[in-house]
């Protein structure tokens, strides 16, 4: 957004993304501290943030699995007055200013990773019983929900939501059990976020380079001297380019030359961007002028057993 003109077509899209990104963000933290801070008395594994790949990819905020069952967690972060609706599949929120946004469903969302990992263990020759809930971050938030079976829990009520879980059906033995922990583990892929242009179909050429001054914000830092100079607010600041290089990976992807490199950070000389590009740990391939460089962008978060 910071990048784009204030009017541009995109930009209401966008906003409601980063809304919607937000409201996930710091939720799942508070399931984390349920989860460290209860121990389980049965054997179990817990994963977070997995990314699997069945008939397609997804995504699980948290797995919580033992050998009778598997328990997929939605986090939810998100203030105001909510309604769940079936039919469309949504999550609509009023704030008290009276302001309305849209979000995708979590119980849809939910019951479509339910059938995903079924499949992803189906695959693998394995039966386990799946269930799913949805858990609302923080207990000031209200909700209203059509009729589903899916338990919507705040982080307290989840270790007596899984205790209460049936473990009569058929379960795994301890090396098939070991063995799925261990494929969980491999299994887990790096998020490789889709590039914001591509999914936003905004043109290259609408993006406005040069390096964003960490101060005030303005675009078009100039670089003297091994450090970048902003003349809105006088700041000069050695590593902003690393905010533009990044920028740059989240918004075309893929791989970046030396001249994409000078072009978006706005510098003339090859030896400066190829002195950034090799400070910035990024992974390189090819040599001399047609060497280029990719970013991995790792999640934060390790698995926990
Ligand atoms: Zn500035």
């Amino acid at each position: 957004m910071r990048r784009l003109p204030s009017h541009h077509e995109a930009i209401p899209s966008l906003r409601s993304k980063h809304a919607a990104v937000q409201a996930g963000f710091g939720g799942e933290q508070e399931l984390d501290k349920i989860f460290e801070s209860y121990s389980f008395t049965m054997k179990h594994g817990i994963f977070h943030d997995l990314s699997l790949a069945s008939s397609t990819y997804f995504q699980v905020d948290t797995l919580f699995i033992t050998p009778w069952y598997a328990v997929l967690f939605e986090v939810k972060n998100i203030a105001g007055e909510l309604t769940v609706t079936e039919n469309p599949p949504q999550l609509i929120r009023v704030l008290d200013s009276g302001q309305v946004n849209g979000f995708k469903s979590p119980i849809a969302q939910l019951e479509s990773n339910c059938e995903l990992f079924h499949d992803w263990l189906y695959s693998r020759n394995l039966t386990l019983q799946v269930y799913g809930s949805v858990v609302l971050a923080y207990a000031r938030q209200r909700i209203e929900v059509f009729d589903t079976n899916i338990p919507i829990l705040f982080p307290s009520a989840v270790p007596t939501f899984i205790r209460k879980l049936p473990t009569t059906s058929p379960m795994l033995d301890d090396v098939t059990f070991a063995d799925l922990l261990s494929q969980l583990g491999s299994s887990h892929r790096d998020f490789i976020p889709s590039p914001i242009c591509e999914t936003y179909s905004i043109p290259r050429s609408d993006i406005r380079t040069g390096v964003i001054c960490p101060g005030c914000g303005f675009i078009g830092m100039e670089r003297h001297s091994r450090s970048w100079h902003c003349k809105a607010c006088g700041l000069a600041e050695r590593e902003a380019h690393k905010q533009a290089i990044r920028d740059w990976f989240l918004l075309f992807g893929g791989k970046m030359s030396n001249k994409d490199c000078r072009e978006f950070l706005q510098i003339e000389r090859q030896q400066t961007a190829n002195r950034i590009l090799r400070g910035m740990g990024l992974h390189s391939e090819g040599a001399n002028r047609n060497r280029t460089y990719s970013m991995q962008f790792l999640s934060e978060r390790k698995k926990r057993t």
